[in-house]
């Protein structure tokens, strides 16, 4: 039995709401407590904030699961998997939301404010200009059961405002240490619309106090919303619902994108589906994601979802924005790709050499060749959807015709090169060291070293003037067509 000392188990969540597609910060705040809870043998709740109708979708939703999916993230419970505290999308729980809501108003915690929005907006511009604090006045605060009634005979609307306490809030951030709020600057705050929609700022709290969520771990751009949240769990505890917990937070530093500006939702580079199309591993990503604000050591950046996990812990996060840097996520998702053992770099291509992604005609495709120039690409890419490009010389008809490859290593006396080229590698052994010599042989004959000399043969025969080792190439893709693509070439330059 556990004693009444010993911390309550691990209990942490993930919570989108399935608005547009997923982005990067997302994904970082998932890995974040998805990790935690690893490392602590505790427990994810995957929860789907979805109580926006206007600016949820299923799509979005979908969405959200599959990449979940392919991220490689288990959770504890959520969709797909239910667990104690279902449903776990909040649009299916709104009559506990309305209970809520109506347990607050009756204790006291919140009550109902007719302010109409031009009245709330006037008084905020008249407080803005005495220099006094612009949130809400508490105005509401105290009616009389007349002021109610008349508000009601006019017909007024109103909404349900949870009522902050007097005091400051202090609560000791896990990534920020102390923080303190006054209460001028966390004023009574809107909890139900006047429709009866409850608001985030009701349902996620409570659905963290039925959860038991012990740990919120989330982005710095809702620490705002903080002490209100700690405000409205302790009313929540007080009036028992839910476990009569406060979640412990640690706020997770900025990510910033280009010219040092906050990356945005709407930044092309902070798209998941922009990472998984490109071909990035979903270990590479979330290795480089993990960095963002946390790092395994001082000398090592690449590194398994394995040991992210042994060593993760909240009180390593660093408070400082982090730098989104593309090129940095490439290079760690290229150490990823070469990690892979063959056979699982080929199986990770797969997708990359069929429709929509492969130009060639599927019948076209030669898996032993493939598999034979495989290990000399591993080494060689940065997302996987480079391979067709590599590969593409053996299964077209034709090579890739790309004019400023053509252009560059066209020159003149190209033709000549080509033509000694040409004879050479037809005498030759059809292995790569021999065709390797029978190119460098045909470059002394025209003064020409090894790179020079190969560089015309290359085009000619890929397209393109980088791929992969040119004569490993030419010895998969054989004699024949090696030269009558060097053919072809002599002819397009004679004419
Ligand atoms: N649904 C909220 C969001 O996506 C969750 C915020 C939180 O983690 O508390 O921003
Ligand atoms: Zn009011």
């Amino acid at each position: 039995m556990a004693s009444a000392s010993s911390p309550a188990p691990v209990r942490v969540r993930f919570c989108p709401s399935p608005t547009g597609n997923p982005h990067v910060g997302l994904v970082r705040t998932a890995l974040f407590n998805w990790a935690f809870a690893r490392h602590h043998g505790g427990t994810l709740v995957f929860r789907i904030e979805d109580t926006d109708a206007a600016r949820d979708s299923e799509q979005s939703y979908e969405q959200l699961l599959d990449s979940m999916r392919w991220l490689g993230f288990d959770w504890d419970e959520g969709p797909e998997v239910g667990g104690p505290h279902a449903p776990y999308r909040q649009s299916q729980r709104m009559d506990i939301y309305a209970d809520v809501a109506d347990k607050l108003l009756e204790a006291g915690h919140a009550y109902r404010c007719y302010c109409t929005a031009e009245e709330l907006e006037e008084r905020r511009e008249a407080a803005r200009k005495a220099g006094r604090p612009s949130g809400y006045d508490g105005q509401c605060r105290d009616l009389t059961a007349e002021r109610i009634a008349a508000y009601e005979a006019e017909g007024r609307s109103s909404i349900v405002r949870f009522r902050m306490p007097d005091g400051p809030i202090t609560f000791t951030d896990l990534v920020r240490g102390e923080l303190t709020f006054t209460p001028e600057n966390v004023t009574d705050y809107g909890i139900v619309r006047a429709n009866g929609a409850p608001l985030y700022t009701l349902v996620n709290p409570v659905d963290d106090a039925l959860m038991e969520i012990t740990h919120v771990l989330r982005g710095e751009d809702l620490l705002s919303s903080t002490p209100r949240q700690i405000a409205l769990y302790r009313a929540l505890a007080e009036i028992g619902v839910g476990g009569g917990l406060v979640p412990a937070f640690g706020h997770l530093p900025y990510v910033m994108g280009e010219g040092n500006k906050k990356l945005s939702k709407r930044d092309p580079q902070s798209s998941l589906n922009l990472y998984r199309e490109r071909g990035f591993l979903p270990e590479g990503l979330l290795n480089y994601l993990s960095l963002l604000g946390w790092s395994l050591s001082a000398d090592q950046d690449v590194f398994s979802i394995e040991e992210m996990v042994a060593a993760f812990d909240i009180d390593g996060v660093n408070a400082n924005p982090a730098r989104f840097d593309l090129k940095k996520a490439e290079a760690i998702n290229a150490d990823h790709i070469r990690m892979l053992d063959v056979k699982a770099f080929i199986e990770a291509c797969g997708p990359w050499l069929q429709a929509p992604h492969a130009p060639w005609a599927p019948e076209r495709f030669d898996a032993a060749a493939f598999e034979e120039l495989a290990p000399l690409a591993q080494t060689r890419l940065t997302v996987l959807s480079d391979i067709t490009a590599n590969v593409d010389f053996l299964f077209l008809a034709e090579p890739v015709t790309d004019e400023a490859s053509w252009v560059k290593a066209m020159k003149p006396g190209a033709d000549a090169l080509l033509a000694t080229a040409r004879a050479k590698l037809a005498e030759a052994e059809w292995a790569a060291e021999p065709l390797k010599e029978a190119v460098l042989a045909a470059g002394e004959e025209h003064g020409l070293k090894l790179g020079k000399a190969q560089a015309p043969v290359r085009v000619a025969v890929t397209g393109r003037t980088v791929g992969l080792p040119l004569f490993e190439s030419l010895e998969v893709l054989g004699r024949e067509r090696t030269l009558a693509r060097i053919d072809a070439a002599l002819a397009k330059l004679a004419a």
